[in-house]
């Protein structure tokens, strides 16, 4: 019998969904297995602040070293993490134990750096977030200025009531809250302007060549003047080259986060790290316009 054009095109997907499904539950099973051994750990990349001419401050990125396929990046194991549910158990040890890291840097070389938390939206709707993180900075004896919140502008806009109530409730205890991947979600300019919030993080996707290629100088330039406007702080994310940081800092971005200064490292390794920033930075003579 010959198929519909409908049938012949299940018949040829079908075995490659399968596939797909398999590889989900696998990858399932294998991350409920990573939460209870807890295999995961987090690196750290410095934000480098020009007008300082230091870094300030740094994200925690996790990681999660499998005990066969090495180290896979958060982008390959989140999403399922947050489809399954087992974003609640992870996300809650990335907040203790990234408090903990600020907490360690009360002193050293690293003294006084700020760690900055992403949050997936699930953890975010979540009410004992909150409790979680008052829990967290008090066992680590930290002040909760010491963190920072990262949301996506896209989980920002899942509940907007929700989103500024929770983040009054964060700016009021002393966090401050940073908008992760901004440009790449849907949030009106409305909205934003309503929210309280402290940062815009300009996404890599329009930092990248922003020096030659015109459109992102578009949206670079907006959403700088946007922040100066409503009085937020910008950082650039995934900056490369120094070409792209001296177009954003002659422009009055003075917050970068990439792998010209650095790349995620592991807390060990960070004083280290900042003191080779400080010679880059020290070095880099034409940086030092930025914010002016
Ligand atoms: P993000 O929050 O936007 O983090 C920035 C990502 O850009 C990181 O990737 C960082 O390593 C990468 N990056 C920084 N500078 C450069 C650069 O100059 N060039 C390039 N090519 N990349 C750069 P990573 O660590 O793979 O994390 C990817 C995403 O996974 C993060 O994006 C964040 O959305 C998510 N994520 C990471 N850690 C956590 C976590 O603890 N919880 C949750 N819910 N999500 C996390
Ligand atoms: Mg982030
Ligand atoms: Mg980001
Ligand atoms: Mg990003």
């Amino acid at each position: 019998a010959t198929l519909s054009r409908s049938e012949a095109i299940v018949a040829f997907h079908a075995p490659a969904i399968r596939e797909e499904a398999r590889r989900r539950f696998e990858l399932e099973q294998e991350l409920r297995r990573a939460v209870a051994e807890n295999q995961f750990e987090l690196a750290y990349q410095p934000v480098v602040d020009l007008r300082a001419g230091r870094a300030t401050a740094s994200e925690a990125l996790i990681r999660w070293r499998h005990p066969d396929k090495g180290v896979i990046a958060p982008g390959l194991f989140i999403p399922t993490a947050e489809r399954s549910g087992l974003i609640d158990d992870i996300g809650r040890w990335v907040i203790r134990e990234a408090c903990a890291q600020a907490g360690r840097w009360q002193a050293g070389e690293a003294a006084g750096l700020t760690v900055a938390i992403n949050l997936s939206a699930r953890q975010f709707l979540d009410r004992g977030l909150t409790g979680l993180l008052e829990e967290a900075v008090r066992e680590s004896r930290i002040s909760p200025e010491r963190i920072e919140i990262e949301l996506t502008e896209s989980a920002a806009m899942v509940d907007y009531e929700h989103t500024r109530n929770t983040f009054t409730r964060l700016r009021d205890a002393g966090y401050s809250i940073a908008i992760d991947d901004f440009g790449t979600g849907y949030a009106s300019m409305s909205y934003l302007r309503r929210l309280p919030f402290n940062k815009l993080k300009i996404d890599r996707e329009f930092v990248s060549h922003v020096d030659t290629a015109a459109d992102a100088q578009a949206i670079c330039g907006a959403m700088i003047t946007l922040a100066q406007g409503l009085g937020l702080e910008v950082l650039a994310e995934g900056a490369e080259r120094p070409e792209e940081v001296r177009w954003l800092s002659e422009r009055g971005c003075a917050l970068f986060q990439g792998y010209y200064f650095a790349r995620p490292v592991r807390a060990e390794a960070m004083p280290e790290t900042l003191a080779d920033i400080g010679m880059a930075v020290a070095g880099a003579s034409l940086l030092m316009s930025a914010g002016r």
